[in-house]
């Protein structure tokens, strides 16, 4: 369970190659698919990497039902969010987590995002901060699960199945998103073009995971001996990225 060190996107948080993330003069890097695309939100932080005890944490919460695990992810999700605090306005932030559909509701009785957003709240050092607006969002339709799915498919299964419930709540404001895993931020990706287009000026991404597609394998490329790194083709790394996870 460690913490995401530095050498990642500056947007998403995706981990850079290290050749790149030393190389580049940019300040504030970015990985190959927020060059491609302006991500709807303005920043998605994670506290750590989606492996191991943090996965078994996670689905202690989801699939067992165990709600004190949502205390210690709370913790978790509580340090992601310090990292965004420079940049957050005095005013207060709308605390919005990712609905559940109300079908996959009444089965689980609880929306994990929900319960760990309400435990990372109570750890703020800025008291009134964060305000909790949980019936912003609504699932209008329930989605295939995205385990399994490409990053294209993922963001197809989500297409649409987010809307607004109260655009006032958001209209003018910056909305803090929480969910418990990013992936490929297609769902993510989603709820933020939809708060945006109701009004909302900045949508900002805290999860307490991260997948990091670049550790999954260890892959090289092999580059002339004498190569310096303004050379490399700027391609490369998602070559790299896309090798790493079969596509
Ligand atoms: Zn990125």
């Amino acid at each position: 369970m460690r913490p995401i060190g530095a050498g990642v996107c500056s947007i998403c948080g995706e981990r850079l190659f290290s050749s790149y993330a030393l190389s580049s003069p940019d300040t504030e890097p970015r990985c190959g698919l927020c060059r491609r695309i302006d991500p709807a939100f303005a920043r998605a932080v994670a506290y750590g990497s989606y492996e191991a005890g943090l996965r078994e944490l996670i689905h202690l919460l989801k699939y067992a039902g165990v709600r004190p695990a949502a205390n210690v992810l709370g913790r978790m999700l509580a340090e992601a969010i310090a990292e965004l605090e420079p940049e957050l306005p005095a005013d207060p932030i709308a605390v919005v987590p990712v609905p559940l559909h109300r079908t996959k509701l009444r089965q689980r009785e609880f929306n994990h995002a929900e319960l760990i957003a309400r435990a990372a709240m109570k750890l703020s050092p800025v008291p009134g901060l964060l305000r909790l607006d949980a019936g912003v969002l609504e699932r209008k339709r329930e989605t295939l699960s995205q385990t399994g799915l490409t990053s294209h498919q993922r963001r197809e299964n989500v297409r649409g199945a987010f809307g607004v419930a109260r655009p006032e709540a958001v209209k003018g404001r910056e909305v803090l998103l929480v969910d418990d895993v990013y992936t490929t931020g297609a769902t993510v990706s989603e709820c933020a073009r939809v708060l945006r287009r109701a009004g909302a000026n900045k949508v900002w991404v805290a999860t307490v995971a991260r997948t990091l597609k670049a550790s999954d394998q260890h892959v090289e490329i092999q580059l002339p001996a004498d190569a310096v790194d303004s050379e490399i083709p700027s391609g490369v790394q998602d070559i790299r990225v896309a090798r790493a996870v079969g596509i």
